[in-house]
């Protein structure tokens, strides 16, 4: 049995690279969990509202909701919604940010961290890239016993791993985008693909989105892709065959 932790910026991230790998692993029995760093309290609201009707207090309530329905449509036991605000991450103390992500990983205990590549997931939105490093750094911190935090003792995860894209998908006229990372997993979960559409359908508020959503869902062919970034020990990739 494996446990696994994603960790990514706003509410309706999970759904896109994470969802079904973390649908796919509970059903065989491993554990999984989420946090989500922000409420996503700077978009743009589309929903029963007009667009811009809604201040950020309220649209981080309804996200916060939609974030609640997102977790119990992919059946996760544990997950996490930080209040660090949105469009706000990458500048977020990182004594404070780091040591949050410490405890939940130390309470948590994962055998595996998954977060954004430190580009940004292919986005360039500041906050995920700022998730990969505050999510990196915690990796490391939660594994030093020098670094206390009182009820829970230090935990090493064995590995880190960023999602990124088929290489195909990626390439623009010959060329890789700068900080693009190569799969070195590709997790099917082609049975999953209709539960992983029902995640993203949680998110009513980020419909915006809808469409660039299902478009990846198709283009990505049932599968759902990761670079490992770190293994604590050897040997290496072999070993993750939960990730199969
Ligand atoms: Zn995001």
């Amino acid at each position: 049995m494996a446990r696994i932790l994603g960790v990514f910026a706003h509410p309706d991230d999970e759904s896109f690279s994470f969802a079904g790998t973390a649908m796919k692993l509970l059903e065989r029995g491993h554990e999984a969990g989420l946090v989500t760093l922000t409420r996503g309290d700077k978009g743009r609201w589309y929903g029963k509202r007009p667009l811009y009707s809604w201040d950020s207090r309220a649209l981080a309530r309804e996200r916060a909701k939609e974030w609640r329905g997102a977790v119990a449509t992919i059946g996760l036991g544990r997950a996490w919604l930080l209040r660090w605000p949105d469009q706000g991450v990458s500048g977020a103390p990182v004594d404070r940010i780091t040591m949050q992500l410490t405890r939940i990983y130390r309470e948590f205990r994962p055998d595996a961290v998954i977060t954004f590549g430190p580009e940004g997931a292919g986005s360039e939105h500041d906050d995920h890239a700022g998730t990969s490093r505050h999510a990196t750094r915690a990796f490391r911190w939660a594994a030093d016993p020098s670094i206390r935090t009182p009820g829970h003792r230090s935990h090493h995860s064995r590995w880190l791993l960023y999602t990124t894209a088929p290489e195909a998908g990626r390439v623009m006229r010959g060329r890789r985008p700068a900080g693009y990372l190569t799969p070195t997993h590709a997790v099917d979960v082609s049975p999953y693909l209709a539960r992983k559409a029902a995640v993203f359908e949680q998110h009513r508020t980020q419909f915006k989105d809808r469409p660039f959503f299902q478009w990846l869902l198709r283009a990505r062919g049932g599968k759902e892709y990761f670079h490992l970034a770190i293994d604590t020990q050897r040997p290496p990739a072999r070993e993750l065959t939960f990730l199969r």
